[in-house]
């Protein structure tokens, strides 16, 4: 595995991440909408951050199913609260075409939310073909399929502490059921 962002740089992205939106929302309650599965270490790491009241919303987003290339993107809301008239922050993994956290966000907005917010850990320079943007985006990243701090290849690799980008190796260990 070749790695592209350590623990500890992904901390302080962290860190750097949660001291502006500290300034931002100060003490205004907020409901945190994160995308499932992906966000789910960049959540648990953010919301310790974070001091002001804040409520956690769930969206299960699939796209990629058992590979590295966009498939059809199903959305599942089960555990989802009640937006409206609440100050959202949507969270997500990472930002690539940009349609997943785009359909996402018209969704949202027709639950007529107060505001919604966005930040993504990682954005993938040059590959959006969406005309939303992040507003917040924590690193940037060059084009290569990344795994680990909650991002999967084929339901693997979310419990690495890093981001990594998988290797022939890695590959070849994988197919071979390691
Ligand atoms: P988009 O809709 O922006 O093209 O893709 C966003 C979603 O695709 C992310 O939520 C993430 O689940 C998945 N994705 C995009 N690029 C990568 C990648 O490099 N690695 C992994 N594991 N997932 C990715
Ligand atoms: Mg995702």
């Amino acid at each position: 595995m070749k790695i592209l962002l350590s623990e500890s740089q992904l901390q302080a992205g962290i860190v750097d991440l949660a001291g502006r939106l500290r300034a931002r929302y100060e003490q205004r309650p907020i409901t945190i909408v994160a995308i499932m599965t992906g966000s789910l270490v960049f959540l648990a790491d953010l919301i310790r951050r974070l001091d002001m009241p804040l409520h956690i919303s769930l969206i299960q987003a699939s796209s990629y199913r058992g590979g590295t290339t966009s498939g059809d993107l199903s959305l599942s809301s089960t555990m989802m609260l009640d937006i409206t008239g609440r100050d959202c922050l949507l969270l997500d993994d990472i930002f690539d075409t940009g349609k997943t956290l785009s359909r996402i966000l018209d969704w949202m907005w027709q639950q007529q939310p107060a505001s919604v917010t966005t930040a993504v850990l990682l954005n993938k320079v040059g590959q959006s073909r969406v005309a939303v943007r992040p507003d917040y985006s924590v690193f940037d990243i060059p084009n290569e399929f990344v795994v680990g701090y909650g991002l999967d290849y084929d339901d693997l690799y979310r419990n690495l502490p890093y981001v990594g980008v998988m290797e022939a190796e890695d590959l070849r260990q994988h197919a071979s059921g390691r």
